[in-house]
């Protein structure tokens, strides 16, 4: 059979749209409108097996079973909910890794932050994800599952979607490319509710541009760039692959960015209490940020276990936006959501990994 292209590497049908899924139907000698059911099952009915399609022909499902064809859905591992009501979710892969997935609910909106990859090789020194190494970048399927697997726990629609969970997206353009096209084209989540999180791979942001505007048309979605350091020797010492990406490259990569898009950039800065919080810091970053079509999203860091990194106090957070503002710096402070539970990017999912080595 001559499979549509996502199939001859990852059998799996999530991520498809309804006309690659008619494309599908047609080759194994189906009607197109076999695809339409499919797509409408799995993206609108959530089904997590092609066998509880009872819609398509019993014959026919045995035979997709028998080829290895499916549709591609993770299995949950745990679940946890904090007094806020975040949700963390973790989810087992085909090849028995785990991914964490966090539903984020307000009044007016549900955010889930997903992961682009199995781990991460960034190795940013605040961050538990980055003490594991990297595993693998996650398939099309297992991105957009997590978006799904949100809505099913929560019986909610998700109105936005971030690109901050585990993994580095510049690393695994493509699929987060393609996920992105499935949310928005599929689920129904708008491309302006969608941030890709990168903390820089060289040269790569007018690459990401142009290839967005490939698949995309017209680039919507925000780009979130995570600085956390005002100056390069502060950057390297958190962030050691910034080593390899001077600071002054990064900001005329995102100047090209902007340029191509047409998009105004968003910076994010952990405060890290006592190390990147001082007046000097903010300083720094204000003309670093002068001249730029750009947005400072501030966030306190939730400490992890393995590092000494300090929780800044809300006051010193409140200083620090407040110097920014008064340099005309746009700036937002994120508040932390599910602290009582594990809340740093990451944590739950090493934890888990723990207690399956322990037992
Ligand atoms: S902060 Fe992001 S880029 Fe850095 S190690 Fe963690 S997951 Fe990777």
């Amino acid at each position: 059979m001559n499979k549509p292209p996502h199939l001859s590497s990852n059998p799996s049908l999530l991520g498809l749209s309804s006309e690659d899924l008619e494309q599908f139907a047609r080759q194994e000698g189906e009607q197109a409108f076999r695809g339409r059911q499919i797509h409408e099952w799995m993206y609108k009915r959530g089904a997590k097996s092609l066998d509880s399609i009872t819609v398509l022909p019993k014959k026919w499902r045995d035979s997709l079973e028998s080829k290895g064809i499916k549709i591609g859905r993770l299995d949950e591992i745990n679940r946890v909910v904090a007094e806020d009501s975040t949700l963390k979710l973790l989810m087992g892969t085909f090849d028995n890794e785990i991914i964490e997935t966090v539903g984020i609910p307000t009044d007016k909106r549900l955010t889930v932050c997903v992961s682009s990859q199995i781990g991460c090789p960034m190795g940013c020194k605040f961050c538990a994800t980055g003490k594991g190494g990297l595993n693998r970048s996650l398939r099309v399927n297992e991105i957009v599952d997590q978006v799904i697997s949100v809505r099913e726990t929560m019986k909610r629609r998700p109105t936005h979607v971030v690109f901050m969970g585990m993994g580095e997206p510049l690393l695994n353009i493509r699929n987060v490319l393609d996920s992105i096209e499935c949310l928005t084209n599929d689920i129904g989540i708008g491309q302006r509710k969608i941030t890709v999180s990168t903390v820089g791979i060289p040269e790569t942001l007018p690459d990401l541009a142009k290839l967005a505007q490939e698949r995309l048309g017209r680039v919507k979605f925000t780009l979130a760039v995570s600085l956390h350091a005002p100056n390069q020797a502060l950057r390297e010492s958190i962030i050691p692959s910034a080593s390899s990406y001077p600071i002054t490259s990064l900001l005329n990569d995102c100047k090209k960015y902007i340029a191509l898009t047409g998009r105004r950039v968003s910076f994010e800065y952990i405060l890290l209490g006592g190390l990147n919080d001082k007046e000097i810091h903010a300083e720094q970053l204000a003309d670093l940020m002068n001249g730029f079509q750009s947005h400072v999203n501030l966030i306190a860091y939730n400490p992890i276990a393995e590092e000494n990194f300090k929780r800044p106090s809300q006051s010193r957070v409140g200083k620090f936006r407040e110097l920014l503002e008064n340099k005309g710096v746009a700036v937002s402070v994120r508040a932390s959501r599910g602290r009582d539970k594990d809340a740093a990017c990451g944590q739950l999912r090493r934890q888990k990994i723990e207690t399956m080595r322990i037992n």
